[in-house]
């Protein structure tokens, strides 16, 4: 048996879009419910924390330590997750420190995490200097890697693939974001593992086509020694579409602000801009384009990240072009 924490609310629904899909004029939608995971506010990253919250106890941690942007999903969970399961919690993030926060950093700061800044560059070394500092300090320190994307961290995906499956969905395609690759290698191995017969499509959020296969095919493979044998995945065998970066991570541009609304309006379902708003755009974009067959059955998996909807800069931006009332926000930000 795998170590593994049980919190998340498993197993997250599967739902149909069928007014997206005839909005669309496209192929049958379904959506995998993921940013219902149960933990202050849900996401991709409460699957992966079950197994790398297991793996700090058995180190005998006592401080979990990771990182992120501003608004990381990640960091948001693992704050969370830290205080459900007794440890503290340091999370390096970088960015502007505001004067009011929003969104994911306000939950940060109600779950008492300790926020240590820095600029995007100097990212890994403060990570490393908090990390050695607080092992200094006696705090016994575990490092959380970005996004909770390693070998360990994967196994939640492995799992998902399982639920799925034992869900009876049956999908000629998954869509699913991708960053930091925990998410997709998990899913790929749990793919073979299980016996899943659709494609997985990766839709990178910021990370070109290369990096992304040649990480998840080394993640998926040192993942793989877990269940006995390892299974050596090739780059060539990950698809990734990394064809709506925008104007860069986190930037919310046309596409994602199309998105949040089609589901938004079409579905009542809500989707965050940085993660699922360029996801979904991306596979918007992909129907349009008619990539898939009139008869196939498309699922995206929702990963999350809806709180990013009120950090600031975003909302101010999506009221901006919605008639949805007086943009009252627009002016007063300036
Ligand atoms: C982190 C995150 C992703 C990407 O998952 P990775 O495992 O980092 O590739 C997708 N969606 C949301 C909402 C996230 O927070």
């Amino acid at each position: 048996m795998i170590p593994r924490v049980r919190i998340a609310h498993l197993p997250t629904p599967v739902e149909a879009l069928p007014r997206l899909s005839a909005v669309l004029g496209g192929p049958r939608l379904l959506v995998k419910r993921d940013d219902q995971t149960g933990v202050a506010f849900g996401g991709n990253k409460t699957r992966k924390l079950e197994y790398v919250i297991a793996e700090a106890q058995a180190n005998g941690a006592k401080t979990l330590v990771t990182m992120g942007g501003i608004q990381s999903n990640h960091c948001r969970q693992t704050a969370a997750l830290a205080r459900r399961f007794g440890f503290d919690c340091i999370l390096v993030l970088n960015g502007q420190e505001p004067e009011m926060p929003s969104g994911n950093l306000l939950v940060d700061h109600l779950f008492g995490a300790e926020i240590v800044w820095t600029k995007r560059p100097e990212r890994n070394q403060t990570f490393e200097r908090t990390f050695e500092q607080a092992w200094e300090a006696g705090r016994r320190p575990y490092k959380i890697p970005l996004g909770a994307s390693n070998a360990t961290g994967a196994l939640g995906y492995v799992e998902a693939m399982d639920e799925l499956v034992n869900q009876g969905v049956e999908a000629d395609w998954i869509i699913v974001p991708s960053s930091s690759c925990g998410t997709l290698s998990g899913m790929l191995l749990g793919a073979k593992l299980k016996g899943f017969k659709g494609k997985i499509l990766a839709v990178s959020i910021d990370v070109p086509v290369d990096e992304m296969r040649e990480t998840t095919a080394a993640m998926a493979s040192e993942a793989s020694t877990r269940f006995g044998e390892k299974i050596t995945f090739r780059p060539e065998e990950v698809l990734v579409n990394a064809d709506y970066l925008g104007a860069g991570y986190a930037v919310m541009g046309e596409s994602e602000k199309e998105a949040i609304e089609l589901f938004a309006q079409a579905e009542g379902m809500l989707l965050g801009p940085v993660y699922t708003g360029r996801a979904a755009g991306g596979m918007i974009d992909l129907i349009r384009k008619k990539f898939f067959k009139p008869d196939e059955t498309v699922l995206f998996w929702h990963t999350g990240g809806t709180p990013e909807l009120f950090a600031d800069p975003y909302a101010a931006q999506l009221l901006g072009k919605r008639p949805l009332g007086p943009a009252a926000g627009q002016e007063t930000r300036k």
